[in-house]
């Protein structure tokens, strides 16, 4: 179309390249590139090598810095070989079987093809009136999972952006719970309870609510690395003899290092004694609520006033995924602030289902798709044996391992994880706790594996984290097997 000087006459600026946008005119070019996209994926995968290629963040940062941001590349191609350069070509890829970090799983194809549309269309959850029947579905899936959680009628929830955002939520709930239960609410007072080994991001939330550093206690654990109840039943005690107020007990299912499950039943009769809030953290641990063999290991978890669950670690989601569950959802209105533009308290006309009225955020994606299409396409106990196979071949690895004699255990695995070190017969504790941040290094380094490094009463240990159902024994082994031979290698440069 051309444009007549006449119409041209107020001097309207020239139009920029609108063919970026989504929409029904562009639909070959949105199609081109999508196609292209994959396929440069897919291209990408059929490349690799392995899980890493070792490279240091200086070499990282270079490629990075050197693009001017100022002058585009002008076509998706181009842009493409450009991305590969700064950050595909040296990714980490949690789907290779000698992964075994952090708690990063390998994701579903049926929640790949729902971030398709939960981008492409942008719903926002945080009004009906942006997501129509995207708040529903979310709800739904809610719903569910309190079914799985044995939550009864009147419990509720809320899509987050992981498991420290819903820890946050959770312990915010509990601390304006306890505040309103006082006449004069004294934040300072408040304690919340939990494991030595349970997440930082609990202790980020009591700082993040204005509770200071001091309002967390650490209540020992057992040999098993569970909370010990005897522990908390003095923690308890001790509290009430300061003037002191429990505000939460946080009871984790399935703990970041070990996998442990501490012993929620128990911990819920305590908690009920106390009258103070539960709060399950089943981050790591959620998705046992799927599993065909496991379940029992969460009983008590229904027992809880909040619970954490992680649908991008043990529900093989992309990132982000993961909710807050709360037994009475009416505690959710500790968040709830009424807004004239988006969610009035007294509407004209009908009240609109607003999420925003459940959440910490406002603009918010609409990450419940992804789990929604997996549970749609390949069901719950498809999900549920994945962790299954993992949490099996945790063990299977830990027992294999009781035959090399250079490799020593830390704790039986909870789930899926192996806690270990190289330390042959006769190395001391120092020179153990030297060598494995450089096993670890050196490992990275050549791009063979990946496995996480924590510290046990002070001492260092490796960790591997097994999140992958196509990892076999023999893939674990070789792993191990290559901090081994790393470790003697490290061991004659330095005789
Ligand atoms: C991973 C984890 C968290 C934090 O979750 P994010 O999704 O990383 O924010 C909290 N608690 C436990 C036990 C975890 O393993």
């Amino acid at each position: 179309m051309s444009i007549s000087p006449a119409q041209n006459r107020r001097d309207d600026p020239p139009p920029p390249d609108l063919h970026h946008l989504f929409h029904p005119d562009h639909l070959d070019s949105y199609v081109d590139t999508m196609r292209l996209g994959v396929d440069h994926l897919a291209d990408t995968l059929r490349r690799l090598g392995g899980p890493a290629t070792g490279v240091q963040p200086e070499q990282a940062a270079k490629p990075v810095a050197d693009v001017d941001l100022d002058v585009p590349l002008g076509d998706p191609a181009s842009a493409l070989a450009e991305m590969s350069r700064v950050y595909l070509d040296d990714a980490i890829w949690f789907h290779d079987p000698a992964y075994a970090a952090h708690l990063n799983c390998p994701v579903v194809v049926p929640a790949l093809l729902a971030e398709v549309f939960v981008s492409a269309v942008n719903s926002s959850l945080d009004t009906f009136d942006q997501s129509v029947g995207g708040t529903f579905v979310e709800r739904h899936l809610i719903d569910w999972t309190n079914g799985r959680i044995g939550f009864g009628r009147g419990a509720d929830g809320i899509f987050t952006s992981g498991g420290t955002q819903s820890n946050l939520q959770g312990l915010l709930l509990a601390r304006d719970h306890a505040l309103a239960r006082t006449v004069h609410g004294d934040p300072s007072r408040l304690r919340i309870l939990a494991s030595a080994d349970a997440h930082f991001s609990v202790q980020k939330a009591a700082r993040l609510l204005g509770l200071g550093d001091e309002a967390v206690v650490a209540v020992p654990v057992g040999r098993d690395r569970r909370m010990s109840v005897d522990a908390l039943a003095g923690a308890l005690d001790d509290l009430t003899t300061y003037g002191l107020s429990p505000m939460a007990v946080v009871a984790t299912a399935g703990t970041t290092d070990f996998g442990a499950i501490d012993p929620l039943g128990a911990i819920a009769a305590l908690v009920r004694r106390h009258r103070t809030w539960l709060h399950v953290d089943a981050a790591y641990g959620g998705g046992l609520l799927v599993s065909p063999t496991r379940r029992h290991l969460l009983a008590g978890i229904e027992q809880a006033d909040s619970v954490t669950v992680d649908y991008h670690k043990t529900w093989f989601q992309p990132v982000s995924a993961s909710a807050l569950l709360v037994r009475d959802g009416r505690h959710l209105g500790h968040v709830t602030w009424h807004a004239d533009y988006l969610n009035p308290k007294d509407p004209e006309g009908i009240r609109h289902p607003n999420q925003v009225d459940k959440s910490l955020q406002t603009t918010r994606r609409f990450d419940a798709l992804k789990l929604w299409m997996t549970l749609r396409t390949m069901g719950p106990d498809t999900i549920g044996g994945y962790v299954d196979t993992v949490v099996d071949l945790a063990r299977r690895a830990y027992d294999a391992l009781a035959d090399d004699p250079a490799i020593e255990r830390c704790a039986e695995p909870g789930l899926s994880t192996l806690v270990l070190r190289f330390r042959p017969e006769g190395m001391t504790e120092d020179a153990a706790d030297r060598l494995q941040p450089r096993i670890r290094q050196t490992v990275y380094q050549r791009g063979t594996a990946m496995v996480a490094a924590t510290k046990v009463d002070g001492r260092c240990w490796l960790k591997l984290t097994l999140l992958n159902p196509l990892a076999t024994l023999d893939d674990v082994l070789a792993v191990t097997g290559s901090l081994g031979a790393v470790g003697r290698e490290l061991m004659r440069e330095a005789a």
